[in-house]
């Protein structure tokens, strides 16, 4: 995958943290939430930004947190926070995500529903590419990993997409 094509999926996750990303619970390993935020809104408003857990009450927000050390010297320390896109973990509390599910010696994993639909249809679309219709959002489609929209994996991998969205 080019750079390019990183960054630009990258930002696309971004629009993903406009909802609720769903986490496995630091304290009871259940279901949890990241009230999320773009990270440019997160890194302004840390009050806003939180972990809860339905479950057993869990609950932290981001400024709760310890900021991460940028630079030091014996003089001098500078902190400030990190934001962790495009791992199976949340940017804002490192915590796994809820929504994984490994594919043959891949991880799949998304933040939350609209993500998961924004897959399955960007698989989809390169299924009907296949078949000879139009594909619209070439573009969009190519910013997904190659495994997940090469012709043998699309079938199954909208599969798994299927039993993660049956978990959100
Ligand atoms: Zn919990």
């Amino acid at each position: 995958m080019s750079n390019r094509a990183k960054d630009s999926y990258n930002t696309t996750l971004d629009d993903f943290l406009n909802e609720d990303v769903l986490v496995v619970c630091p304290s009871c390993e259940g279901k949890a939430i990241v009230k999320a935020a773009p990270l440019r809104q997160a890194a302004d408003d840390e009050q806003r930004v939180r972990v809860i857990c339905a479950g057993c009450g869990y609950s932290k927000t981001l400024r709760e947190t310890p900021k991460t050390v940028l630079y030091q010297t014996s003089r001098r320390t500078v902190t400030g926070r990190v934001f962790g896109m495009g791992g199976a973990a949340d940017p804002f509390f490192e915590l796994p995500l809820w929504l994984t599910t490994p594919f043959e010696g891949e991880l799949l994993w998304a933040y939350n529903r609209s993500h998961l639909l924004f897959i399955k249809a960007h698989v989809e679309a390169s299924l009907r590419e296949r078949n000879g219709q139009e594909n619209r959002n070439r573009s969009l489609g190519s910013r997904l990993p190659r495994w997940m929209t090469s012709a043998k994996n699309r079938t199954s991998v909208s599969k798994k997409i299927d039993e993660l969205l049956a978990r959100c």
